[in-house]
């Protein structure tokens, strides 16, 4: 856990978020403010600031397949959606703890 992480304080419940799914690896909420119907983040337990410093290919792949099922629980699976992992400014990433965006529910468009 790091001090000051948003993401951190989620995983621990130090402060509340819209979880939907925990195990003892990693949490998915909702996000806060939804770019889709269904927007959903994954995040590991552990802190990685950025998937540059991601090591862990078992950590990776877990996070993948929850939000492979994630996806299938919440009816998007055949429909379609989006895994995006952003990486630093250029990148788009505004929290500084790795997380899986799962974006579905409506025809998604535009990619950069
Ligand atoms: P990124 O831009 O890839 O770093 O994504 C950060 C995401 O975290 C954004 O989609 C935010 O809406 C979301 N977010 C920020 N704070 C919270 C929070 N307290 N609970 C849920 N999602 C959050
Ligand atoms: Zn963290």
């Amino acid at each position: 856990m790091a001090e000051d992480c948003l993401f951190c304080k989620i995983a621990s419940k130090s402060i509340p978020a819209d979880i939907i799914f925990e195990d003892d690896k990693v949490v998915a909420f909702k996000d806060i403010e939804p770019q889709a119907p269904v927007h959903i983040l994954v995040i590991p337990k552990t802190h990685v600031p950025t998937i540059n410093d991601l090591t862990d290919t078992s950590l990776a792949g877990h996070m993948v397949l929850t939000a492979t099922k994630l996806a299938s629980q919440l009816g998007i699976n055949e429909s379609g959606y989006r895994l995006v992992l952003n990486c630093n400014e250029e990148g788009g990433q505004t929290v500084f703890h790795i997380h899986l965006h799962i974006l579905g529910g409506h025809q998604l468009t535009g990619m950069a």
